[in-house]
Order: structure tokens, then sequence, then C-alpha cells
């Protein structure tokens, strides 16, 4: 596949795509050093009002921060899904899991059905992405360190995942958690707590079967109250991607448990971001 030069900064304005380093080339190369910077919401804005267009090539898109310093996950945040996977009760605290960089797709990005694995598993998520560096923030400021959000599916192996101790290596296969297809900024989204979310999956054969919808006000652990645990512990930095868990309706917890197949598309929607669509094809040899 051909990938976008990393010093490709464009917005989307609901139809064209904009290049905002050819209107502003003294802006970084990358998203994650833009929202390092103090006023960068106003920056892009004044570079989106001079930035030529540039052919929208869905498969040349990188995911919105490609190179986070961190990626966390919460697990079993919303209290039907840790239901069927024999959950009774929800943790009282957030449930938290590390994914590497490597495991991070763009947003058309074909996902592999691994080798030695057909246990794919679909999480389709609302992620958020931290505009501003915080440690021990307390829930009633944590909004101001959303800098935007993202629509993320926590693509998984599930056996993996679940026959370890530990979930990484089911939760870190390379390019399984694709993630964009951009950052709309927190002003742009008027209650992250109110967005129905999808997953669709497109069949080999024609057709669609819908697989998971829900809503981000069955979440258990909302935003406020993820920043303020996460960081008791840890220093949030500009860039970093937080995906908040997934609603019901994942392959595992099907009878009989329902797996992703090379020949699909899988399509993930949260209201008002977009949507990611990505193609499962077998692991090249
Ligand atoms: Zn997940």
């Amino acid at each position: 596949m051909r990938r976008a030069p990393e010093s490709l900064l464009v917005a989307f304005d609901g139809d064209r795509l904009l290049d905002l380093r050819a209107a502003a080339p003294e802006l970084p190369t990358t998203l994650r050093e833009v929202l390092r910077q103090d006023g960068w919401q106003e920056r892009l804005g004044r570079a989106a009002e001079a930035a030529p267009e540039v052919p929208w090539e869905p498969e040349l898109l990188l995911p919105p921060i490609p190179d986070p310093g961190k990626v966390l996950c919460i697990g079993r945040n919303y209290a039907a899904h840790a239901k069927e996977l024999g959950h009774a009760t929800v943790d009282e605290r957030p449930e938290v899991f590390v994914r590497t960089r490597t495991s991070l797709a763009s947003p058309y990005q074909e996902i592999a059905r691994p080798r030695v694995s057909e246990q794919l598993d679909y999480e389709v998520e609302l992620a958020f992405v931290i505009g501003r560096a915080g440690r021990h923030v307390a829930a009633a400021d944590a909004m101001r360190h959303v800098a935007g959000y993202c629509v993320f599916n926590d693509v998984s192996v599930r056996d993996y995942q679940l026959t370890r101790e530990q979930w990484t290596a089911g939760k870190n296969f390379d390019g399984t958690a694709p993630f964009g297809p951009f950052l709309v900024t927190a002003d742009e989204v008027p209650d992250p707590h109110d967005l129905e979310l999808s997953t669709t999956v497109e069949l080999a054969g024609g057709g669609e079967e819908e697989l998971q919808r829900s809503r981000t006000s069955l979440l258990v652990h909302r935003i406020p109250e993820l920043i303020a645990y996460i960081t008791d512990w840890t220093t949030l930095e500009p860039g970093d991607v937080i995906a908040t868990g997934t609603p019901p309706g994942v392959g595992l917890g099907r009878q009989p448990p329902r797996w992703l197949r090379p020949g699909e598309t899988l399509i993930s929607r949260v209201q008002g971001l977009g949507e990611l669509r990505n193609r499962v094809v077998e692991e090249s040899p």
C-alpha cells in the first residue's frame, strides 16, 4: 500500500482535504507536535483558510496521531459488554491496558487475519486525544485536557488475549487498531457522552451484517473519571490516545463466536466522527 508522506498535515472541511503545511510551512509535520504548541487550534484554523485542496485518496490517510506517546485502552466499560463476557459486575476502577504504536492502523488500512489465529474480533470504541499535559487532574478540570475525538476499533485476537495472564499479545498484533479518520476537535462535539457507535461488516459475498450498535451514554466510567484515574499514576501528554471501551455485540460474546473473515470489510462508526473502513485479508506469507 502506498502511504502518505509523514509531513502531510491535512484538514477536512466536510467536502475537501486541505494541505495545511502548504499554507503554513512553519507548522510541525505531525499532529502530535502541533498539539504541543499553545494556540494550536487557532493556528490550524488560520492555515485552513488559505490551504490548497489535496486529492481525496482515503487509502493514503495515516492515523490522526501516527506516533502517540502512549495508547491506553479501557476494558469492560459497558455493563452489557462485561456481562456478555461472563462478568456480572464492572470494576469500580477503570481497567486499563496498553497498546503499542505498531498495533495501530490507518483508517482505511487492510487488517491482516493472523496466520496463527482465526479469532479476530472487533470492538468499536470512542477514542479521545489529549491536547494538554496533566498529572493529578481533577475530574472537574479533565475535559480541558481533551483535544478531540476519533473512531477507534480495538481489534483483538482472542486466543492470544485470553489464554494468557496479560492481554498484551492479543491486543497488540501489528496493524490491528484502526483509528481516525480525522481528529474531530472537542468544540465540534457538544456531548461526547451521547453519541451512537456501531460496527457493521460488509460480507465477502455482498450484503451487510450489523454487529454492534450502542450509545456512549452507557459508558460506565466517563471521560473525566478516566482522566482523573489515569493521571493518578501517569502523566498524560499531548497526542496520547485513550480508547474508552466497547459496547456489547463482539464476536466472542456470540454463540457460536463470530470472527472476522478475509474478504469482509469492517466498518466502524461513531456519530459525528465519521467512519473507518478496513478490509480483512489473510496475513501475507
Ligand atoms: Zn476494547
